[in-house]
């Protein structure tokens, strides 16, 4: 089929290019002149493992345009993806301006009758605010439907999440649109569940929620772990060996970040706000959080009484490991946190320093390499799990750092490992070595 996706981040990109991998040709649109000409000579303006390489041969099997201008986009499209950011407001609700400004885009552009989907999470009865600006706007006498069709794609795997996903949500009033939307997707192979559009609107926003639910209470719980002295890791596999609760999403941290849960826990709250509902149990998950991105500052205190002059190394800036996405990373937090308290800050990413870079205070020492991070520093913070800090040679702290300080967020070595290498090992949920 003939369709256009409107807005090229994450979501949209990887949309794109696996619909035109799967047989569509497929149109991106985005208004970013800079990313628009770096995507039609096959460069993915995002990180995204194996997004290139398919990128680069549907564009030379001509699956696959990109382009700035929504007429172009548009011209005889069978299905219309949005896929633009509904970013946080100030007052935690979800920002709809991009998505209204492409619903107007689509009624003064299209050219023939077309299926509207919206992939960006949005707000329950977004797609109907959609729908009326759509007709309010229509220029041609045109007919067109409405679908949802939430993405739950991870940064990080969002390909292989592609063709590999555990559902596809299709919200629909309309059979038939329904019904085509699903043959659309038919080669991801993946099961459809067709419901109505609040509700599709409503999974996605009851998932994530759930997501970060997990994440807080697995973390409150390594808290008490710590204090009674059981181990975190042991009580997280022994739950996660009970079916009904499942051993994803149960690795204790320093709380959750990125694009999605932050904005969509509190866009949930607002959602159920505006319904008279007050949703006490989320509030909760984003108090939790927010002490959490706190908690290795307190662990540094607590050894070092004042961290001012310190040289703090930190490991890891991306909220989670394969992406370069820096949005509401705790890493942001943590680092103003320590800047503020005086201390010299010296950061390593294997992927995520440029965008870091965009987005952290003046005064942050980048290094190139583990090894000069680790230099002559009074301490090491690890803030993401990436497979380079896991595979450490541990033996390195000792020999490089001024003290062999570690404060692991994200419990990437054994204890006894630490213990072997004469590490002062701090750690999530477990026993100190010191
Ligand atoms: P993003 O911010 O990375 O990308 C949005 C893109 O839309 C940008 O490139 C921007 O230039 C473009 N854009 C804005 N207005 C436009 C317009 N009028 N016409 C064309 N392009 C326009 O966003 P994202 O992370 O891909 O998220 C998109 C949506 O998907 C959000 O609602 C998000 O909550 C949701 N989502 C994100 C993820 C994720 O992991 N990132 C996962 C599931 C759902």
């Amino acid at each position: 089929m003939k369709i256009a996706v409107v807005g090229t981040g994450y979501v949209g990109l990887v949309t794109g290019v696996t619909l035109s991998e799967i047989g569509h040709c497929v149109t991106c649109i985005d208004i970013d002149q800079t990313k628009v000409e770096k995507m039609k000579k096959g460069i993915s303006p995002i990180y995204e493992p194996g997004l290139e390489e398919l990128m680069k041969r549907n564009i030379r099997e001509n699956n696959l345009f990109f382009t700035t201008n929504h007429r172009e986009g548009f011209k005889d499209a069978e299905v219309i993806y949005i896929a633009v950011g509904t970013p946080e407001k100030k007052d935690g609700s979800a920002d709809l301006s991009f998505i209204e400004e492409v619903a107007i885009n689509i009624a003064q552009n299209i050219n023939r009758n077309v299926i509207v989907v919206t992939k960006s999470t949005v707000p329950v009865g977004t797609n109907y605010h959609i729908e009326k600006i759509i007709k309010q706007n229509l220029v041609n006498d045109i007919k067109f439907d409405i679908v949802s069709n939430p993405e739950f794609l991870r940064e990080g795997s969002a390909v292989f999440d592609a063709f590999n996903g555990d559902r596809i949500v299709i919200g629909a009033d309309n059979n038939k649109a329904a019904q085509i939307i699903e043959e659309v997707n038919n080669n991801y192979g993946i099961p459809v569940f067709k419901t109505d559009i609040k509700s599709a609107e409503m999974i996605k926003y009851a998932s994530n929620a759930f997501l970060a639910t997990k994440i807080s209470f697995i973390n409150e719980i390594s808290n008490i772990c710590e204090r009674l002295g059981a181990d975190i890791e042991g009580v997280a596999q022994g739950m996660g060996l009970d079916n009904r609760i499942g051993s994803q999403f149960l690795n204790a941290g320093i709380g959750y970040g990125g694009s999605c849960f932050p904005k969509d826990t509190k866009a949930l709250i607002q959602i159920a706000g505006n319904v008279d509902y007050e949703f006490e149990l989320l509030k909760g998950v984003v108090k939790v959080n927010q002490k959490q991105q706190r908690i290795l500052i307190e662990k540094l205190e607590q050894r070092f009484g004042e961290l001012g002059n310190k040289v703090i190394g930190v490991l890891g800036l991306a909220f989670k490991p394969n992406t370069d996405d820096m949005r509401e990373a705790p890493s942001i937090v943590i680092i103003k946190e320590l800047l503020n308290k005086g201390a010299i800050v010296k950061v390593y990413d294997p992927i995520a320093i440029e965008s870091a870079k965009k987005v952290l205070e003046p005064g942050v020492n980048y290094a190139t390499s583990v090894d000069e991070t680790l230099y002559k520093s009074d301490a090491v913070l690890i803030l993401t799990e990436w497979d380079e800090f896991k595979e450490i040679d541990l033996s390195l702290f000792k020999q490089l750092m001024n003290q062999p300080i570690v404060v692991d967020g994200r419990n990437c070595f054994d204890l006894k490992g630490a213990l072997e290498n004469d590490i002062e090992y701090y750690s999530i949920g477990r026993k100190e070595i010191n």
